[in-house]
């Protein structure tokens, strides 16, 4: 260690302007702490104005946090002086030593006073927490001066929970970052936080939109009869989501540890997943014919809940596709049938599209006199709103009409003919055993079977797939019809007998 160096008054007596000591209010507080301190000491009257500086532990703290801030990365106040103020202690004159310095790093002097401060101590003393509680005065606010037993005064300072703390806050302080940073530190965790919430909120709903979407493709039902989740016949989307949540954890944990009042799967959402289903598919298809020019295709017909229903269809032409794209645009219930009603309901649908009638440039409709009237049809309606409009008598219609005018009722063998396919259905199907008679002649023949069809009453086209399944089948009921005749003739000679 270093000791003091040897006592040159009379040169610090000219590099320093002498001023009369002052006597503070703390000197007078700290007079059981300062020990045989003499007289000898006022003749080192360090005080100028070159000494002062404003990191001398003699001052007052810094008032304000950011200078204080400024003022704690400054570290402690060691200034290296060649000679230090001298004291009598006892019979020998005794000085602070700048080799402390290197001991204890915390320590600083205060030339204006000649006593040794705890920087860590001075700065943090104050915090609350760990800190409050307390202090040793002599080291923050007083100043130390028995320099007769400094070092083991330090030690013992050094050695305080008091000192460990402040000086545990201290690198803290220096480790830290500034309040700015930990402030954006703290918002970009919230952000990632309520980011990671969000992400997994769009994965849950990309679930129950996806369920949704696969159910309304199909057409399939929605909803049971009991939709309470213990429910065997609780609905196709809450069973979906059920079989879901064994092999997805996205959709467990929404399901096991979300809010109850949050799940989204109530029928009230399922109808919103819907709208807003049809509002994108909505907002798709009117990107996609704007500024074009459409024709529409519109039917109306019965469902099977006695509501008029009429479909709409847009068509246009992509010319990058090089071919034309028809979208349904949906069902609309008509109220009423008549030519005035299902206009309106048709202007609704297209408006709603933004298509206005002066870029339809054609109209397709059955020949029902509402629809196709050349006077109070609704072709009439759209022609006075675009006369440039063509109307079209839709094909599937006429040849619909064509096939029942020329072949339905007027030539006897064709007649005979359908009659007969729809015996050989009606024959079949009509009776379960004679169901399973044919199924085991298919299983015997190994022969694939092509499902029988009854012939449809409207659509005469569709009559193809019926007598396609009759010529598909013929082996297989070619033996079903001589199976069933044996027995009938059987029958008849038990019968006979
Ligand atoms: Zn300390």
């Amino acid at each position: 260690m270093l000791r003091k160096t040897k006592s040159t008054s009379t040169t610090l007596y000219t590099f320093f302007k002498p001023s009369s000591p002052k006597q503070t209010k703390t000197d007078v507080n700290e007079k059981n702490l300062l020990i045989n301190e003499t007289n000898d000491s006022e003749n080192y009257s360090l005080i100028s104005d070159k000494i002062c500086d404003p990191c001398d532990p003699a001052n007052a703290l810094p008032k304000y946090q950011l200078e204080k801030k400024e003022r704690i990365m400054k570290g402690p106040f060691c200034p290296i002086l060649e000679v230090y103020p001298r004291s009598k202690f006892g019979n020998t004159l005794r000085s602070f030593n700048k080799s402390w310095y290197l001991s204890f790093d915390w320590l600083e002097y205060s030339p204006k006073l000649d006593r040794a401060f705890c920087f860590p101590c001075r700065m943090f003393v104050t915090s609350s927490g760990l800190n409050a509680g307390y202090t040793d005065l002599a080291f923050t606010q007083v100043g130390f001066k028995n320099w007769n037993n400094a070092t083991s005064k330090f030690k013992m300072h050094q050695n305080t929970k008091n000192h460990s703390h402040n000086v545990k806050a201290h690198s803290d302080f220096l480790n830290g970052k500034s309040i700015n940073i930990v402030l954006d530190d703290c918002k970009t965790l919230l952000i990632s936080q309520k980011e990671k919430q969000r992400q997994n909120n769009r994965s849950i709903m990309r679930r129950l939109i996806d369920v949704t979407l696969c159910l309304a493709k199909s057409g399939k039902p929605f909803r049971g009869h009991h939709e309470n989740m213990s429910s065997v016949s609780k609905g196709l989307f809450l069973d979906f989501i059920d079989v879901l949540k064994k092999y997805d954890n996205v959709l467990e944990n929404h399901l096991e540890k979300g809010a109850l009042n949050a799940k989204y799967l109530s029928n009230r959402i399922q109808n919103d997943l819907l709208t807003c289903i049809n509002n994108v598919m909505k907002r798709t298809i009117q990107s996609k014919i704007k500024n074009r020019t459409v024709s529409i295709m519109a039917d109306e017909t019965s469902d099977v809940g006695h509501h008029e229903q009429m479909s709409v269809i847009i068509r246009y032409f992509d010319e990058e596709k090089c071919q034309p794209i028809e979208y349904f645009i949906g069902l609309q219930r008509l109220l009423s049938v008549t030519s005035e009603a299902i206009f309106n309901s048709l202007s609704i649908q297209i408006s709603n599209l933004n298509i206005e009638w002066k870029s339809v440039i054609a109209v397709c409709f059955d020949g029902a006199s509402a629809m196709s009237g050349k006077f109070n049809g609704v072709q009439a309606k759209v022609k006075e709103l675009n006369p440039n409009i063509s109307y079209v008598h839709c094909y599937g219609h006429c040849l619909n009409l064509v096939l029942v005018d020329c072949l339905g009722s007027k030539n006897r063998v064709i007649f005979d003919f359908f009659g007969c396919v729809q015996l050989i259905y009606s024959f079949i199907e009509g009776s379960p055993s004679r169901h399973a008679v044919l199924e085991r002649i298919v299983q015997e023949t190994n022969i694939k079977l092509k499902t029988l069809k009854s012939l449809s009453t409207t659509r005469w086209a569709c009559r193809s797939e019926s007598v396609s399944a009759i010529e598909n089948n013929y082996l297989i009921l070619f033996d079903f019809i001589c199976i069933n005749a044996k027995r009938l003739f059987t029958y008849s000679n038990n019968d006979i007998t």
